[in-house]
């Protein structure tokens, strides 16, 4: 049977035909930080996003501009519990990222990470479509070499105030490798450093953000321990350009895959950065390091820019001003 333009049933069929093949993409943790910027990214790619987020650290502000948009779905849910919905692919970013917020429910952290991994990785087998894991430079723990590659197997304490995240995406990694060596499963992990920008919550804690704020409130700059330890910081849009190309890389690419900028940064050089940018006369003030602080922290990114063609763009200096523009605007509103 041929249907014409001027037939209903045709029109419907047309329509239909176009849904299906947009692709259809499931952000777990899509109303978060990171999250959040995918969503954008996706949409701006013309996919449909399913965004699924129990709201723990994420915010409905963050997708606020999505929620009319027709590509678009916010649904509340916890990654600890079964999801049954059909999707083409799956992105998997559901964790509490900074320590204030995954130490302060360890118990759920972990489920999180792991049950959370087990529900999605059975979702993708059913459905048999890629999944990819946000994983994270804290799987290397406190790393006793200056550059972290894929192939260092990381030095993590098991049993201490940190393990609830680093042993969780430590096994949600082992599962990944597992649904793909025995269900062969199409997986793509990254391990993410240090990724910051707007969108940050203000209270989440990170440095970045605990340290723009102060600036801006003139309010003492909190630095931990003597302010000699390093941190290598990304800027968001450099990290989902490159969560893209792992998702778009060849089926035999699997990760992990670190992703972050290697220029590194003590946060003595950061407080002082951001002084510089901010303009603040904020004092530094010195507290106790928290318990397992990684001493160091630099990307080994031969491999994304040898498989991916990845490399970051924008400097610290650079992004560090335009997440200062944007706190400074959050901050006039009644968010602060
Ligand atoms: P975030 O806290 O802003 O985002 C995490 C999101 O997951 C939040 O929206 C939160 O509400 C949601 N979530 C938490 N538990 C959930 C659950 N059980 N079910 C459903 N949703 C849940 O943090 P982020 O910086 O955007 O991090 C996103 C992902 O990237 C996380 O998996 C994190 O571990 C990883 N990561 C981030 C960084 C970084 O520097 N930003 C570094 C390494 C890894
Ligand atoms: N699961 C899910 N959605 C699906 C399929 C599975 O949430 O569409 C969950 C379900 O809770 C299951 C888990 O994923 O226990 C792992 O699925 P798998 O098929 O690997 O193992 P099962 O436990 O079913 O034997
Ligand atoms: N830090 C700090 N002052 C703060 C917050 C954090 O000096 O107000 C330090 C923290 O001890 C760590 C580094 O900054 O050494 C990065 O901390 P963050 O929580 O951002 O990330 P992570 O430790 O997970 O890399």
């Amino acid at each position: 049977m041929k249907f014409t333009m001027h037939d209903n049933m045709g029109e419907k069929m047309t329509k239909l035909t176009g849904r299906y093949n947009i692709k259809r993409t499931l952000v777990t943790g899509g109303a978060g930080f990171l999250g959040s910027h995918l969503c954008d990214a996706l949409i701006e790619r013309g996919h449909e996003v399913l965004c699924v987020d129990n709201l723990f650290t994420g915010a409905r502000r963050n997708i606020e501009h999505l929620l009319d948009h027709p590509r678009f779905e916010f649904m509340r849910h916890d990654v600890t519990f079964p999801l049954y919905v059909e999707v083409d692919e799956i992105y998997n970013l559901a964790c509490p990222a900074s320590p204030i917020h995954y130490q302060h429910d360890p118990v759920q952290t972990t489920k999180t990470s792991v049950m959370g991994a087990i529900n999605m990785l059975g979702l993708a087998k059913r459905l048999k479509v890629p999944i990819f894991q946000a994983s994270t430079s804290e799987v290397y723990g406190d790393p006793n070499t200056p550059l972290q590659h894929e192939s260092y197997w990381g030095n993590v304490n098991p049993i201490g105030i940190r393990s609830c995240y680093d042993e969780g995406k430590r096994a949600a990694e082992t599962l990944f490798m597992d649904y793909h060596r025995q269900h062969n499963l199409d997986i793509k992990i990254v391990r993410i450093f240090n990724t910051y920008g707007p969108r940050m919550h203000p209270q989440d804690g990170r440095v970045v953000s605990n340290f723009i704020v102060q600036a801006l409130r003139n309010e003492p700059i909190t630095i931990y321990g003597d302010g000699m330890q390093t941190r290598s910081f990304c800027f968001y849009s450099d990290l989902i350009r490159g969560f893209l190309a792992l998702m778009d890389s060849d089926k035999s690419i699997t990760g992990p895959c670190n992703i972050g900028n290697p220029n590194e940064f003590t946060m003595i050089d950061l407080a002082k950065l951001v002084l510089e940018i901010t303009g603040s006369s904020s004092p530094l003030v010195f507290g106790p390091l928290p318990q397992d602080d990684p001493k160091q922290r630099r990307p080994d990114i031969t491999m994304a820019r040898d498989k991916l063609g990845w490399n970051p763009e924008i400097q610290l200096a650079e992004g560090l001003e335009k997440t200062v523009s944007y706190f400074a605007e959050l901050l006039k509103t009644s968010y602060s």
